[in-house]
This record gives C-alpha cells, sequence and structure tokens, in this order.
C-alpha cells in the first residue's frame, strides 16, 4: 500500500504534507480546531473541551459523546469478533457493547482524567482489550475473548 502523503482537513478537504511537522493548529483552509482529526474524533475532542470547561458539572457534553461512542464500540466489537471468526447474538453483543460503554463512563470520570491522543485508541486498547484479555495466562489457557461473561 502506497504512504499516504498528505493529512486532510475533515472539515473542508485541505490537504497538509505529512512530513510537515507539527501540524498547524488551525487548519489553513478553514480556520477550524482539530482539523486533522477523523470527524468524530474531532466531535468528541470539542464536547471533551465543551465538558472540562464546566468543571465537568455539566453532563450534556458527556451524554453526547458517549452518544458517539457507542456506535463506534459496536463496530469495533463487531470487526473484533469478526475476524476472530465468532459469532455473539445481536442481544449478547449489545451487552458486551454497553459494558464497554460502562467503564469507558467509570474510567473516563475519574477525576483528573481525560484523552490527549485518540479516543478510539483509548477505546481499544484500555476498554476492548481488557475485555477480550484480561490476563495474557487465561488467553493462553481458553483462547481470547473468554473474559466477559458473554463468552462463556
Ligand atoms: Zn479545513
Amino acid at each position: 500500500m502506497a504512504r499516504r502523503k498528505y493529512v486532510i482537513c475533515c472539515l473542508c478537504g485541505y490537504q497538509h504534507p505529512i512530513i510537515e511537522k507539527p501540524y498547524p493548529q488551525l487548519c489553513p483552509g478553514c480556520n477550524k480546531i482539530y482539523w486533522e482529526k477523523p470527524i468524530n474524533e474531532r466531535r468528541l475532542m470539542l464536547l471533551q473541551e465543551k465538558y472540562d470547561a464546566s468543571g465537568r458539572q455539566d453532563k450534556e457534553p458527556f451524554q453526547e459523546m458517549l452518544l458517539i461512542i457507542e456506535p463506534i464500540l459496536h463496530n469495533l466489537i463487531a470487526s473484533k469478533l469478526k475476524s476472530s471468526a465468532i459469532y455473539l447474538e445481536e442481544e449478547k453483543r449489545y451487552d458486551l457493547v454497553m459494558d464497554s460503554l460502562v467503564s469507558f463512563a467509570e474510567k473516563y470520570n475519574k477525576p483528573g482524567f481525560k484523552i490527549t491522543g485518540s479516543f478510539v485508541g483509548y477505546l481499544k486498547t484500555h476498554i476492548l482489550n481488557p475485555l477480550y484479555n484480561p490476563k495474557k495466562k487465561r488467553r493462553e489457557k481458553n483462547g481470547s475473548f473468554h473474559a466477559h461473561p458473554c463468552f462463556r
């Protein structure tokens, strides 16, 4: 696969050479912040700022974040199941998404916690991976995916 040469603004399509780092904070095309992130990451970052600006008192931005994150978790879990050739009934898949969402909300609302890189990256590494493989030992013994009650 050819290596990507440009990072593209998710809003206006402006192309910036990937090798020219650091990227400008505001898009040179449309002047918006977080332009270099995927659109959902951008929305989540803005909601996080709004939530933090209220001292985390205003719960509405957080609720909005969860509404964006839920379908992301759904997709991540569906593709993980597919790549592991595991079939789960819709109801159990839904349980898994909800448990992941609750786990995210709990971790996120610990004092001082915030996402600085990528929300999707955080979800994969800290929410979904422990769900599938809580301990290496367990994975070796039972194969992956047996951590969550849905898989037992
Ligand atoms: Zn732009």
